[in-house]
This record gives C-alpha cells, sequence and structure tokens, in this order.
C-alpha cells in the first residue's frame, strides 16, 4: 500500500471510530489524527518545494542562469523550524547540485551538531540559487530577480527562525543595507506574508567568512547567535556550549 493510500485508510479508520463512538475520541487517537495531519500538510510542503526547485533549475531570470553548472535551490526538513540561509552556491555546491556542500558547508554542519541537532532537522538555502562566477559578490540585479524564490520557500516551509548568514543574507531578508557586525546578535523580524505573524531573524556571520577570519572571538560570536536561536526555540543547550 502506497504512503498516501496508508495515511488515507488511518484517517478514514479514525473518522470512522470518531463517529461511532459519538466523537468522544479518546486521546491516542486524537494524537494519531493530528500526526496524520501533521504529516499530510509536510507532504504537501515537500511537493510544493519540489515543485519550486524544478522551476529554479529551469530559470534564466538572471545572467546566471546561463553560467552554472547546477542550480542550488535547497534542501532540508519541510516542516523544519530553523531555516538556514546563505548567500550563494561555491564552487562544490555549483558542481553537486546541493547546498553548503563545501568547507563552509562542512563547518555549518559542525555548528548544527554543537546545537545538538541534525542537518536533516532543518531546511538549508541561499538566497541567490545559481553561483556567481569566481564566487564574485551578488549583484543587485541578481538578488532581485531571485529573491522570490527564498520568499516562497519561507511562505511554505514557515519555520519559527530564520538564520541569515552573512551581510548579504542578512540585508536581502531585512531590506536594509546595515553591516552585519550591526545586524548580528539580535532577532530581526521577517514578513513572510500578509496577515501572518513575522518570524524572527537571527542574522549571523557567514561559514566562509568564519573560515577566512577564525578567531576564537568570531567562533564564539556565532555560538552565541546560535545560543540564542535555541533559547527561542526552548531546545537544550548542549553543555559544552554553556561556558
Ligand atoms: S540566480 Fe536565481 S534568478 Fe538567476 S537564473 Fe539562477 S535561479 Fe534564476
Amino acid at each position: 500500500m502506497k504512503d498516501a493510500d496508508l495515511k488515507k485508510a488511518v484517517r478514514q479508520h479514525l473518522e470512522m471510530e470518531d463517529f461511532f463512538t459519538g466523537g468522544f475520541t479518546i486521546r491516542g487517537q486524537k494524537a494519531m489524527r493530528e500526526q496524520v495531519e501533521t504529516d499530510e500538510f509536510a507532504d504537501d510542503v515537500a511537493k510544493e518545494l519540489e515543485k519550486l526547485a524544478a522551476e529554479v533549475r529551469q530559470c534564466r531570470k538572471c545572467g546566471l542562469g546561463s553560467l552554472r553548472t547546477n542550480a542550488v535551490p535547497g534542501e532540508g526538513n519541510p516542516k523544519a523550524r530553523i531555516v538556514i540561509v546563505g548567500e550563494g552556491p561555491g564552487a562544490d555546491e555549483d558542481a553537486q547540485g546541493r547546498p553548503f556542500v563545501g568547507r563552509a558547508g562542512q563547518l555549518l554542519d559542525k555548528i548544527i551538531a554543537a546545537m545538538g541537532l541534525k542537518r536533516g532537522d532543518v531546511y538549508i538555502c541561499n538566497v541567490l540559487k545559481c553561483r556567481p562566477p569566481g564566487n564574485r559578490d551578488p549583484a543587485a540585479e541578481e538578488i532581485i530577480s531571485c529573491l522570490p524564490y527564498l520568499q516562497r520557500q519561507l511562505e511554505l516551509i514557515n519555520p519559527q527562525i530564520i538564520v541569515a548568514m552573512g551581510a548579504y543574507a542578512a540585508r536581502s531578508l531585512l531590506n536594509t543595507n546595515k553591516p552585519i557586525g550591526q545586524l548580528r546578535g539580535q532577532f530581526h523580524e521577517y514578513y513572510a506574508g500578509l496577515g501572518r505573524p513575522p518570524i524572527k531573524v537571527m542574522a549571523t556571520y557567514h561559514t566562509a567568512y568564519l573560515l577566512r577570519n577564525y578567531s576564537p572571538e568570531n567562533r564564539q560570536r556565532v555560538w552565541e547567535d546560535m545560543k540564542k536561536v535555541l533559547a527561542e526555540l526552548d531546545l537544550p543547550i548542549p553543555e559544552h556550549g554553556k561556558k
């Protein structure tokens, strides 16, 4: 039996039970129904994200479309409470079509693990879905062309927190020109749609910047930012990071 058929059968069974017990659904059944609904919702989001990714892979809205090897739409948990947004793909990402897989990605994996999470718990993407040649800074018109894809991803996933890594991610999401040093370390707000509550944005240094400018102070700054994210989500702060 296919996954969708199985969920449908479980839901029908629960509805029937509910009917025959006059609506006095026992707690376990209610939780089970909620779980089925949550899973169905995640399946729908995953499908919409895949449709969007297919659109990105065909996109030629800016000049980067004809220069890429692979577009890098993003990947991760469609139910993620945290979405991590970087600047754009580098050489490794362009070669593999996946976000944050080079050295900066390996450092991000370590940060995620230090937070007590797995890569599969979060969603990871970039402002730009195609690599600027030679890893140059994104041009304003490229960001303007590409931003609707990120906006749609955030609208679909609707996370509790967005971690904006680096100046381009933070400035694009917060519509500001302030330097990352001023933006990091505090929560900002991002509006994913009319009538929706704002999503909190934690700006921090990009892992590529950390690799280029490694110092215990910069490393500690990023960790302090991530501890605020964990605290905001009521998640435990791992012992090694409490000091
Ligand atoms: S960078 Fe964005 S807007 Fe430009 S071609 Fe790639 S997907 Fe399209």
